[in-house]
């Protein structure tokens, strides 16, 4: 195959059948932020068939410190606007479209359905339970992960095969609780560093090879922690076990 990707169907854990699924698959990406647009970008450039982006605002000169593919020009265009055209200039045969929308209940699972797999690019937990309860109902793979301060945490969510978000936790954290970079800060690699196992899990969901059970990978760059854990599915979730979508 192309000379573009030769390096990628080398792997033998990707080769040429591998490469030839990444074309056909169709990705949604919420959240154009840290996160978001750093998971974009070696999507792209691996040559994933579509990707959608979805994100409802602009870019602040405060978020250059963190966002992938983005320049000073670009302060005060739409994140998924600048993020769709970046992306078509790394890899023309990559079909981009975004969406300035914010993800609602009314929305969630039009833009689920048909797809691959989703990204959570999303820097709140009203969003993840909303793309969780989506995800879930719709049979759809998603990849959980945030971060804060010098920590990130990344989690796929496989359903009705390993843990949901709900698993994890059965309810959204309340906001006093939650670390975000608005109140703490952020080392601009963790949103690097959670993006690329996020991507690396997203690339083995989509071909096919993701273990389970399901694992939650935590990271403190700056103490330079990495751990692992298993996250048991749990009968009694309200999601993926007794399937109540309260979200939605
Ligand atoms: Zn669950």
């Amino acid at each position: 195959m192309e000379e573009r990707y030769e390096r990628q169907i080398a792997l033998p854990e990707i080769g040429a059948a591998g490469q030839a699924r990444l074309r056909e698959s169709r990705v949604l990406i919420v959240g154009c932020g840290a996160i978001g647009s750093n998971v974009a970008e070696p999507l792209a450039r691996a040559g994933i068939g579509g990707i959608t982006l979805v994100d409802y605002d602009i870019i602040e000169l405060s978020n250059l410190q963190r966002q992938g593919l983005v320049t000073e020009r670009d302060v005060g265009r739409l994140k998924a606007e600048v993020l769709a055209e970046r992306l078509a200039e790394v890899n023309s045969e990559v079909k981009v479209d975004y969406q300035v929308l914010r993800v609602d209940p009314g929305g969630i699972e039009g833009l689920v359905k048909g797809v691959d797999i989703v990204f959570d690019g999303s820097d709140n937990y009203p969003t993840r339970y909303l793309v969780n309860d989506a995800c879930v109902k719709h049979g759809v793979p998603w990849v959980f992960a945030a971060v804060a301060g010098t920590y990130g945490e990344v989690m796929p969510v496989i359903p009705e095969r390993g843990a949901c978000l709900r698993c994890l936790m059965p309810e959204p954290p309340p906001d006093a609780a939650v670390l975000t970079a608005g109140t703490s800060g952020l080392l601009n690699a963790v949103p690097r560093a959670i993006a690329a196992i996020a991507v690396a899990e997203g690339i083995k969901i989509l071909l096919g090879a993701i273990e389970l059970p399901t694992r939650l990978v935590t990271l403190d760059l700056w103490q330079g922690r990495f751990a692992a854990q298993t996250i048991p599915r749990n009968d009694g979730c309200p999601c993926c076990g007794e399937g109540k979508f309260e979200f939605l």
